[in-house]
């Protein structure tokens, strides 16, 4: 079965409760009918995953959150679980985003993240993505391939498991890797997949791509074989970008 695609926006540490309005302009387009291939999906900080969430609410457009603590509860000052993430409408969690990754969250870290967000039935996307120094060194693949292999956990049951490649150096930056590249860092991470929990986990795990998607390179990225949607950041921001994008995930 082809998979469908998914359209995330990741708004990291951006968005007051002025914000939502993008949230709700992009809930009405969705609900109009202007995805009709595309799973939409809207990150925005907790703070406001209560209220996007209940702006979404019946429009198609899933809310998820950027992280979570990989315990349900406890004397974690300052974190927040996966139970709580789905307690407040959220359908999705964010796990080992490289922004986090650069903070010192391990392989480990983010299987456990991964893990909690199943255990809560909450959907996944775990991130995965060479820096700039791996890529020159020629090691993009293996260093890929490893943090699959590290980060992604072999069975979760819950909600969905999905990767993100995102190379760490196409983030926030403009750049983005050639179109080939982007084919072959996919169809390692789905080989990958494959090696660790056969081929239809490989067949059914939507592989996105992320760095630097905006609206006009979304169509030509979607078109690669292999890229089963995107991970946005900065053109997530405004609605009419981020709807431009999820128009262009049409087949
Ligand atoms: C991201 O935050 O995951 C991301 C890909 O950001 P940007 O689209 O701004 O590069």
């Amino acid at each position: 079965m082809p998979r469908r695609r998914l359209i995330a926006g990741n708004w990291k540490m951006n968005g007051l409760r002025a914000s939502l309005a993008e949230a709700r302009a992009v809930a009405e387009a969705v609900r109009a009918g202007r995805a009709p291939q595309a799973d939409v999906l809207i990150c925005p900080p907790f703070t406001l995953i209560a209220a996007c969430a209940e702006a979404c609410a019946g429009s198609g457009v899933a809310v998820g959150a950027q992280n979570c603590h990989a315990e349900a509860s406890g004397a974690f000052t300052g974190e927040i679980s996966a139970e709580m993430i789905a307690d407040a409408g959220a359908s999705w969690v964010i796990a080992g985003h490289s922004e986090r990754r650069a903070m010192g969250e391990s392989d480990e870290d983010v299987r456990a993240k991964a893990l909690a967000g199943a255990r809560a039935g909450l959907s996944v996307i775990v991130c995965v993505g060479e820096t700039l120094q791996e890529r020159d060194a020629g090691a993009a693949v293996a260093r890929t391939r490893a943090q699959v292999r590290g980060s992604l956990p072999r069975e979760a049951a819950g909600g969905e498991l999905a990767v993100a490649y995102e190379p760490v150096w196409a983030i926030g930056t403009g750049r983005t890797p050639s179109l080939d590249d982007i084919a072959e860092m996919h169809a390692a991470i789905r080989a990958e997949i494959e090696a660790q929990s056969g081929p239809d986990a490989a067949g059914r795990t939507r592989v996105l791509y992320g760095g630097s998607v905006k609206p006009s390179n979304a169509a030509e990225i979607l078109a690669v074989g292999d890229v089963d949607g995107a991970l946005v950041g900065g053109a997530s921001l405004k609605a009419a970008d981020f709807l431009e994008i999820v128009a262009a995930g049409r087949t």
